[in-house]
């Protein structure tokens, strides 16, 4: 495995005083809102992206961008190639569903998801976290409007957050709680967007199709970008990305 700084770091936005947290950052609007969220219940983020054989670089740049927009104390990328392992339309030659209605969006688990990913995320996160001191981890899961992933949902979370004390030294000699912060969990992709837009978020940075074009625009309809163009709507706010 091979880990490499990819933004510079900035400390502006916290405190002397503020407590460490691993932020776990994709490019799309819930982790970023997740990282503003932090920001303000006054953490000090240390950001960790993943670089897992995505089928496209557009993610990992807006990951980069909202970590520097978030003012973020630092950023690590991890390689791990997942895509060895085939079988997600997200990192293997399969076709990306279009055009599915919220209610076959609900039914089943789709071909986007990437085996065991937050499991493998949450274990870098784990493993950052014990580095840097930080008993707090951010993950912006949400299990409203989650695509019907079994490790976006709470018994999950709840799961490995007693696991990541029972796996650490500092678990297990009581240095640290472990704690998996999941702030959007319950909150519906338009409660998320407002309450990132209250924290001055800015949505254009980030990205959340899981296949644009060449030029990065986002497709309109997948169920990323689905879900997203619904949350705009029901928030009533203009999504600042250009389609197509
Ligand atoms: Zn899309």
């Amino acid at each position: 495995m091979e880990t490499r700084v990819s933004a510079a770091s900035s400390s502006t936005n916290s405190p002397p005083s503020a407590k460490p947290a691993v932020l776990l950052r994709s490019g799309g609007l819930d982790s970023a809102t997740a990282g503003a969220i932090a920001r303000v219940d006054g953490f000090e983020i240390f950001a960790l992206s993943a670089d897992y054989g995505q089928r496209h670089r557009f993610e990992l740049e807006a990951a980069a961008r909202i970590a520097k927009h978030l003012g973020v104390k630092r950023h690590e990328t991890v390689r791990i190639d997942l895509a060895r392992f085939g079988h997600s339309a997200l990192t293997d030659d399969i076709a990306v569903p279009k055009g599915r209605n919220t209610e076959e969006m609900e039914h089943g688990i789709p071909v986007t998801y990437v085996p065991a990913r937050n499991t493998v995320l949450l274990s870098l996160a784990l493993a950052f976290a014990e580095t840097v001191a930080a008993a707090d981890i951010f993950i912006g899961v949400n299990a409203i409007d989650y695509s019907g992933y079994p490790d976006c949902r709470p018994e999950y979370i709840a799961a490995f957050e007693q696991l990541a004390n029972l796996a650490t030294k500092a678990g297990v000699e009581g240095t640290l709680k472990f704690k998996i912060h999941t702030p959007l969990i319950t909150m519906t992709k338009a409660q998320i967007i407002r309450r990132g837009t209250e924290l001055g978020v800015d949505y254009g940075l980030t990205h959340s199709c899981y296949d644009p074009n060449v030029q990065g625009r986002p497709c309109g309809r997948c169920d990323a970008c689905l879900l997203r163009l619904k949350g705009f709507a029901e928030a009533g706010l203009k999504d600042p990305l250009t389609y197509g």
